[in-house]
């Protein structure tokens, strides 16, 4: 972690949660939010934006939906724009997760255009890159997350518009990580290849956090990394406490 980017913690809550275990999440987690040194940020499924919206008003933690649309309105049944988003109270949204890209088969041109709906109306978009289990075994991950970096983001990104989140396939949802030397190493090369697309200076102060069963008990060791600038925390994030760990964990 660079002490001119502040960490970030995000939470995925993916396809899970009802109304009331989605509001009281929120609440617990909003209690708390203010004990921890670092931005933090939850994510629920689109039915809760607006009651998660309500709960967390008036404390620090700030609202993200798990995707939106490329355009602005129109007959696209099932999906959910970006001026949607925003007007629901969202600042971030989160795109190209890998359940994305492989269930709704986004590819780098999709997500790139969701990104610029994003940036349009005013979100931060979570831009996810990550490689396969096959992948890594092949020595590809660099070549294939460069890739996605260079196909995912659009011209025009700054550090306030765009955060990176390095989620290794393999590592979601699996108990499974890489090693805190192989997450060091792809999240250099993230920063650089995000340096071709942006420029050295914005890729100096973009956050670029690290995603992959990040739980309370190895989260530190991710977290203290030179270019770890926070985590995307999916299963944990649905326990308030482990999430608040996590948080805790950020240098
Ligand atoms: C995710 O899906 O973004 C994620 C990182 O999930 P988990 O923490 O459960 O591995």
């Amino acid at each position: 972690m660079s002490n001119s980017r502040r960490p970030l913690i995000a939470g995925n809550w993916k396809m899970n949660l009802n109304l009331k275990l989605g509001v009281d999440l929120a609440n617990t987690i909003a209690k708390s939010a203010h004990s921890v040194d670092c931005d933090l940020l939850v994510c629920p499924p689109a039915q809760l934006l607006s009651d998660v919206a309500r709960a967390i008003k008036g404390s620090p933690i700030k609202l993200g939906a798990q995707d939106c649309h490329a355009n602005d309105e129109g007959a696209h049944t099932g999906d959910i724009s970006a001026p949607m988003v925003r007007d629901i109270g969202c600042d971030f949204v989160i795109l190209g997760h890998s359940e994305r890209r492989a269930d709704h088969r986004e590819s780098d041109q999709i997500v790139a255009a969701k990104v610029e709906a994003a940036w349009r109306n005013g979100l931060t978009a979570i831009i996810c890159v990550g490689e396969t289990e096959a992948q890594r075994d092949g020595g590809e991950t660099l070549s294939v997350v460069s890739s996605q970096i260079a196909g995912s983001v659009p011209s025009g990104a700054t550090a306030e518009n765009t955060v990176i989140a390095y989620e290794p396939v393999w590592a979601i949802g699996s108990g499974k990580t890489p090693s805190v030397a192989d997450v060091a190493e792809v999240h250099a090369a993230t920063r650089s290849a995000f340096a071709k697309r942006a420029g050295q200076a914005v890729a100096d102060a973009v956050r670029i956090l690290y995603g992959g069963s990040v739980k309370p008990a190895n989260a530190r060791e991710f977290m203290a990394l030179e270019d770890v600038d926070g985590g995307l925390i999916g299963g944990a994030s649905l326990n308030a406490d482990d999430f608040l760990s996590i948080a805790a964990s950020c240098p």
